[in-house]
């Protein structure tokens, strides 16, 4: 109930950030979120904090290097990293998001956790891969929380489940839990944001 509230109550974009110097001060707990493109993250902070539109659903190249800030509370930010995985994405894009991404979860001492989304129908992928491994160097500890769970048939859904377990016993930053959602039908929603209210 005290998670539903956090999430129903003050959740407001703050900013968009291109460098590491735009940057909100690193006075209160953070987490952040991290997926391919179209893996469903911005329909996921949709339903974690009821609202329809506030991650915008940024399906485009060019808008790939913003950091996006929203707070949540007045205790805590939660953090939408730029979607990655984009087919056709200049390379120089590419480089200098990466850049940005392996600087703020390596500098970024407030940042508790990050979620990195997996869809259901595919499981961890090769640039999945490289962001676990980047979040292992950066020592950031990462959940895996799988997405679109309504699209995958329950005698499916194991078999995924143990691809992915698989693959994050070889990633020391992993929680072994992972935590499965549809923000279609709501799904784990409740408890992803008893998970982000626990941590302070
Ligand atoms: P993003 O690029 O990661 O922000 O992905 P979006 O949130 O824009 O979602 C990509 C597509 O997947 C959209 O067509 C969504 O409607 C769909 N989608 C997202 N989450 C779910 C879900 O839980 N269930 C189903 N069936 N579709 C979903």
């Amino acid at each position: 109930e005290a998670a539903r509230k956090l999430f129903m109550g003050e959740v407001d974009f703050l900013k968009g950030v291109v460098a590491m110097d735009g940057l909100p001060p690193d006075d209160r707990a953070e987490v952040c979120f991290a997926g391919r493109s179209n893996v469903g993250k911005s329909s996921l902070i949709n339903a974690l904090t009821g609202r329809k539109a506030l991650a915008r659903a940024s399906n485009t190249p060019g808008r790939t290097q913003e950091i996006n800030f929203f707070t949540l509370g007045e205790e805590r930010y939660l953090v939408d990293l730029p979607g990655y995985g984009f087919a056709n994405a200049p390379v120089a894009v590419v480089d200098k998001w990466q850049r940005l991404l392996k600087q703020y979860l390596s500098g970024r001492a407030t940042l508790r956790r990050a979620f990195v989304l997996v869809d259901f129908r595919h499981g961890i992928k090769k640039v999945d891969e490289e962001i676990l491994t980047l979040l292992d160097k950066s020592a950031v500890p990462f959940q895996v929380v799988m997405t679109k769970q309504d699209k995958v048939k329950a005698v499916d859904q194991e078999k995924v489940l143990e691809q992915v377990r698989t693959a994050l016993s070889r990633h020391p930053a992993a929680y072994p839990e992972i935590v499965t959602t549809s923000s279609e039908k709501g799904d784990g929603i409740a408890t992803l944001r008893a998970i982000i209210a626990g941590l302070t």
